[in-house]
């Protein structure tokens, strides 16, 4: 596969654009593979890719029951910080965020990071408490952040009402080097890089069973056929726990639709991210000038990829408030993901009771920020059968022993 560059462009320019290479192969499946990834979504993408780069091994299939990046991946808004308060959530999470700053140069495919800085509203004393504490675990953990005045806010993002009657700013936690990405683009670049590597990426073709003998994997059921691996990691977001139990055990994951929509594309008028936790709902403005709006998960477990009209309203009557301009502006589009929550609201990378299965999901809301992290703690935990020092905590054990990484403030509402 060719480089992508500006010379690239000029030739196929010159020729019209006859001449590009499909970004990733389509392969038919092998009877075996070193390593199976079950999900082509960014984390499913990003452990497959190293695998490749970290550990050498690219005998590796990924397997996916729709199309490349149309779960979670493709579907979510995109932001991306690390401004959370336990220390194992802090590491991941940055180290994520550091990858990012690199990872159009690493995988030569623009994903369009953008850090434009993120900030958390704090609308209520309790909520500038919490931040302030966040900021000062942050500066122990080497994560740049800091506590701001509503001033200070207004000048960040002029469209602002900070004096509303019911909420009025006191403040903000500001992640100057958090931003946003183009989620479509994560999933493209770690399968073009993939693919590169030799790798089979596998579209329309679902796992259905999961073959394990003597308490060792020895393959997976497809609906294109068996295919056998040592190694088999299940990185599929909403559907784990439905994989989990193929398996023949259970995990720690409830199953949520969480939705969003986006308004018609205005003018650009906001150059930050704004989350707003108190009332429930997140803005940000998209390249094409669309407010892109979210809020947060259905109240009840359900596997559907659908929104739904009252959430729409509670959103926006949450956030007008705040922003008044919301209320002139029309909805243009609208749909829903299904997220995978843990009790504790932090991750999943872990072993299982079966031996070569390794679980990577529980990222909820907010994992979009996580893929490179996650990818990398990932694809360690299957090359060596143990967790690394980024994964270590992240166990599904974690429940039984009581060993919670409460990220309830951090991450409940805000993604
Ligand atoms: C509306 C919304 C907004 C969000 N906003 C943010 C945000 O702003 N910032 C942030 O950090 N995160 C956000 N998130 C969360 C983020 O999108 C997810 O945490 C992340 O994308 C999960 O990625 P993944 O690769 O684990 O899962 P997915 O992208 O869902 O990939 C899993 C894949 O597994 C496949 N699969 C399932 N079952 C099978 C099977 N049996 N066989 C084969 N394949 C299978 C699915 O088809 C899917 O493609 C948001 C999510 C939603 C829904």
């Amino acid at each position: 596969m060719s480089r992508y560059s500006v010379f690239a462009i000029v030739r196929e320019g010159l020729r019209h654009h006859t001449g590009w290479p499909r970004a990733w192969a389509s392969p038919e499946p092998r009877a075996r593979y070193d390593a199976i990834v079950v999900g082509a979504g960014g984390h499913g993408l990003a452990t497959a890719y190293y695998l490749g780069r970290n550990h050498g091994i690219t005998d590796v299939a990924v397997l996916e029951k729709g199309w490349l990046g149309g779960g979670n991946t493709g579907r979510n808004t995109t932001i991306i910080r690390s401004n959370y308060l336990q220390d194992p959530s802090a590491a991941i999470y940055e180290k994520s965020r550091a990858l990012y700053e690199t990872l159009s140069q690493e995988l030569n495919y623009n994903v369009m990071f953008s850090p434009r800085g993120v900030m958390m509203l704090a609308q209520t004393e309790h909520e500038v408490r919490g931040y302030r504490r966040t900021a000062a675990a942050n500066a122990l953990q080497g994560v740049e952040t800091e506590f701001i005045g509503p001033r200070r806010v207004k000048e960040l993002c002029p469209i602002m009402n900070i004096d509303g009657p019911r909420y009025p700013v006191l403040g903000a936690l500001w992640q100057p080097r958090g931003g946003t990405g183009r989620h479509d683009a994560v999933a493209w670049g770690y399968a073009r890089a993939c693919s590169q590597m030799g790798m089979h990426i596998i579209e329309n073709c679902a796992v259905t069973g999961i073959t394990v003998e003597g308490g060792q994997v020895r393959g997976v059921d497809t609906t294109r056929g068996p295919i056998g691996c040592d190694r088999l990691g299940l990185v599929v977001a909403g559907h784990s726990s439905q994989l989990a139990d193929m398996a023949g055990f259970r995990l720690p994951i409830e199953s949520l639709c969480l939705q969003a929509l986006v308004s018609e594309p205005i003018k650009p008028c906001m150059d930050v991210v704004v989350m707003a936790n108190t009332v429930h709902g997140y803005m940000s403005q998209s390249d094409k000038g669309e407010m892109v709006i979210g809020g947060g998960t259905d109240g009840f477990n359900n596997y559907t990829q659908r929104g739904s009209h009252h959430h729409i309203e509670e959103t926006l009557r949450a956030l007008v408030e705040t922003f008044p301009m919301l209320s002139r502006l029309k909805m243009l589009r609208q749909w829903g993901g299904i997220v995978d929550m843990t009790g504790d609201r932090s991750p999943l990378i872990s072993k299982t009771p079966v031996g070569g299965i390794f679980v990577n999901c529980g990222w909820g809301t907010g994992g979009f920020k996580a893929i490179p992290g996650s990818g990398w703690a990932m694809a360690e935990l299957m090359a060596k059968g143990e967790p690394g020092p980024l994964a270590a905590e992240f166990s599904m054990f974690r429940f039984r022993e009581g060993r919670f990484i409460d990220e309830s403030v951090a991450a409940g509402v805000a993604h």
